[in-house]
């Protein structure tokens, strides 16, 4: 059984996380210690034992670790992919992507620990200095969702631990198998006991341990409804909160866009990674002059998409990432022809070579705002296509949201690219791109319901993770 991992030392726990195959059930991944609250209150306490002497451990010990821990994920990607793509059903490729973005992120983050920090500025008042430089927050908890099994823990621990935090991770109960991997190599690395700490198990026992615990700081990536009461949590106990939540993420395409490539950036967007991405496009929006042209070809590709096991070289779109997902995804599609939309193709159950959560990708048409499927996070292959009279049409359905993670537009006018850029009221704006798939060394984060607190990623990392003090020094 893999152990969680506290104050440097591998611990078991029951009952056991049993991880399995989404692809075929009859696969276990491993089994996984599950921890309770006692075991969250001593990894806080071993972080908080650890942190004074990590926070003052030297750039370059810090840069080497995290240097070290991205050269072997990078070194392992094929492996850690395969595990990646076992435990959570994205394809192979989409995993060893996924993996070798994790080894990056480490390795940009070595630079950002060595990055020099602080400003110095003359003083208004004669005489004196001040002096601005960044520390680190403390003890943060990490909390994060199955869709990105070892990127998204990466993101979060990587800075963290580069700005002299101790961390206390809780990975998604569905896939813990990337982020027991990443501790191992982490460990390995070199970290101190107690700087680095894996919890693993069920997040409503364990999320308000980690709360009760007296963590400085959260980190959360997931569902709206959880993180918006964490935000609460976190506010009553004075905790810096960091949330990432859901999407419905408009792809705009204007009469003017190359067909094909709008067909493309849709196609990936909406049903890659099996549309279990915060940033997929759930919502195309499309112009009437283009519209129907644009809707064929979109359903005749959207048809010949391969669903299979996610090992298999032929598979484009894995299966689903557990049972209760598929039955939502199922429960749209029934939701959406209810009111009235027009399933062009897809959005069943799928009997393959071997037990899986298959689903073909569902493509519906003739949608209002007001449907369920136009509005709501369904976080799987499932899009709505919303026809829009013109692109001023298009740009107030595509801001109609209580989301703002990502949005994107298809069009050949420098124009209207512009006037959607600044007129989008997303955290992340795409031209002729896919709504999803994003850059590791840039801010990532949404607006209004999607995102809280400040970015993730990239330099702008920096906010969460450090706190600035200011110090006036007379001369
Ligand atoms: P979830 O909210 O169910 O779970 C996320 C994490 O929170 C898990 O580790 C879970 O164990 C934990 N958790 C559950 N209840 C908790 C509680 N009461 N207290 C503390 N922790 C608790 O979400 P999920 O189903 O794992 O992930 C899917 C969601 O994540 C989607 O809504 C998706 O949009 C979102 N997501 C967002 C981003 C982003 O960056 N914006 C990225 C990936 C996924």
């Amino acid at each position: 059984m893999h152990c969680n991992l506290i104050n440097g030392e591998w611990r078991g726990g029951q009952p056991a996380i049993v991880n399995r195959n989404p692809s075929d059930l009859d696969d276990v991944v491993g089994e996984y210690a599950s921890a309770g609250a006692d075991d969250m209150r001593e990894a806080v306490a071993a972080a908080r034992a650890a942190f004074p002497a990590w926070s003052r451990s030297t750039p370059q010990q810090r840069a080497d670790i995290l240097d070290a821990a991205g050269s072997e994920i990078l070194a392992r990607k094929i492996e850690l992919g395969t595990l990646l793509a076992r435990e959570e059903g994205k394809t192979l490729p989409e995993a060893i992507g996924e993996v070798a973005r994790a080894g990056q992120i480490f390795k940009f983050f070595a630079g950002e620990a060595l990055r020099a920090q602080g400003e110095l500025v003359d003083s208004v008042r004669p005489g004196v200095e001040v002096l601005i430089s960044r520390e680190p927050v403390g003890v943060v908890g990490l909390i994060t969702p199955w869709n990105f099994p070892i990127a998204i823990p990466a993101w979060k621990a990587a800075p963290a631990l580069a700005f002299g935090n101790t961390v206390v991770m809780k990975p998604a109960e569905l896939v813990p198998g990337s982020a027991w991997a990443l501790a191992d190599i982490l460990q390995r690395a070199g970290l101190p006991a107690g700087v680095f700490n894996l919890v693993m198990g069920s997040g409503r026992v364990l999320g308000p341990a980690l709360l009760d615990a007296g963590i400085d700081a959260l980190s959360f990536t997931g569902s709206q409804a959880t993180g918006e009461r964490l935000a609460a949590d976190c506010a009553a106990r004075g905790i810096k909160v960091q949330l990432e939540m859901g999407g419905k993420n408009p792809l705009v395409v204007a009469d003017d866009a190359k067909l094909e490539q709008a067909v493309e950036c849709a196609l990936n967007g909406a049903f890659y990674s099996t549309g279990q991405r915060c940033t997929a496009s759930s919502r195309l929006i499309v112009c009437s002059g283009i519209h129907d042209q644009f809707v064929g070809r979109l359903m005749e590709r959207t048809a010949a998409l391969r669903v299979g096991n996610a090992l298999a070289a032929e598979t484009q779109i894995g299966p689903v990432a557990s049972e209760s997902q598929l039955a939502g995804n199922l429960g749209y599609v029934e939701q959406g022809l209810a009111e009235g939309a027009s399933l062009l193709c897809g959005g069943e159950r799928l009997q393959l070579a071997t037990r899986g959560y298959y689903q073909s990708p569902a493509l519906f048409a003739g949608c209002t705002p007001q449907m369920a499927i136009s509005r709501e996070e369904i976080f799987g292959p499932v899009a709505a296509v919303l026809r829009a009279d013109d692109y001023e049409h298009a740009l107030a359905l595509a801001n109609d949201t209580p989301f703002g993670l990502a949005s994107g537009i298809c069009t050949q006018s420098l124009a209207l690219a512009t006037h959607f850029r600044r007129n989008s009221e997303a955290g992340m704006v795409m031209v002729n791109l896919p709504t999803a798939g994003v850059d590791y060394h840039v801010p990532f984060g949404g607006r209004k319901g999607s995102s809280h607190g400040p970015r993730e990623q990239g330099r702008y990392a920096a906010e969460f993770y450090t706190t600035v003090k200011t110090a006036y020094i007379g001369l």
